[in-house]
């Protein structure tokens, strides 16, 4: 298991969330409804941090103690966006990228890579 943190593994749980798993049962408004949003630590509640650390959501080598809804960020899905167009398109990336989204494309890449071998 790695041990990734911060921006790399929001980017990470995007990847897997957004491209690879089921996220019906993933919808803040029916967690609200259901009265689920402490139970899944939703992040966008502020009592949901009060509750004990515990695993909410997991996929291959990634889990995440609050639902992973409200833990991806804008940026990761427009990053996740970027990367699936150009996937799709077979476009390779472009000349000049800044760093940190290089290093974005890098780490998609990789999970991308990991997800064909290991299927
Ligand atoms: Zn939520």
């Amino acid at each position: 298991v790695r041990l990734v943190r911060g921006r790399t593994k929001k980017l990470i749980v995007a990847f897997h969330f957004q491209l690879l798993s089921n996220q019906a049962g993933w919808r803040c408004e029916h967690c609200r409804t259901a009265g689920l949003e402490i139970k899944r630590r939703c992040g966008w509640l502020s009592q949901a941090g009060n509750t004990a650390a515990r695993v909410v959501w997991a996929r291959k080598h990634v889990s995440i103690n609050t639902c992973p809804k409200s833990f991806v960020t804008a940026q990761s899905l427009a990053w996740l966006e970027e990367f699936a167009v150009r996937r799709r398109l077979w476009q390779r990336w472009p000349e000049e990228l800044g760093a940190r989204e290089a290093e974005a494309f890098l780490i998609l890449e990789s999970e991308w890579e990991a997800e064909v071998q290991n299927g």
